[in-house]
């Protein structure tokens, strides 16, 4: 996979198309199934070698605990995706980087995801406009 196939459509806990997701809500749901093994962690943490990328170098360590392998602190990354930016959005490691983003004026919103290199799980957190 290339960074190409990277798309906000990956992003698990995305919003369905024009629903609305609380994406603790659906995480929550998520960790349960595995935990009563309604699903298989591989089929769970499958994040795109991309999003590991990325938390493995600009992500930001978190105090949490990996909900699935309970081996590694989770990474947080934020990427913005919109008007004018490429179809795999941009990572944004920075406070200042998405101020700058925000005033372009344009229709853009940041996805925070959450991501465990150890096991690859992943999930969004929350998504904002910015
Ligand atoms: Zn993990």
């Amino acid at each position: 996979m290339s960074t190409a196939d990277f798309s906000v459509g990956r992003l698990r806990g995305a919003p369905e198309r024009g629903g609305i997701v609380d994406h603790r809500l659906a995480r929550r749901m998520l960790i349960n199934q595995i935990r009563i093994g309604r699903l298989r962690r591989d089929e769970v943490c499958d994040a795109h070698p991309e999003l590991i990328r990325a938390a493995a170098n600009v992500g930001t360590e978190t105090e949490a605990l990996c909900p699935v392998c309970e081996q590694e602190n989770l990474r947080l990354v934020t990427y913005v995706f919109g008007h004018r930016l490429p179809p795999h959005g941009r990572c944004v490691s920075s406070a200042k980087e998405l101020r700058q983003l925000s005033a372009t004026g344009r229709d853009l919103r940041a996805y925070v995801v959450e991501a465990c290199c150890g096991c690859r799980w992943h999930h969004l957190l929350r998504v904002f406009p910015v």
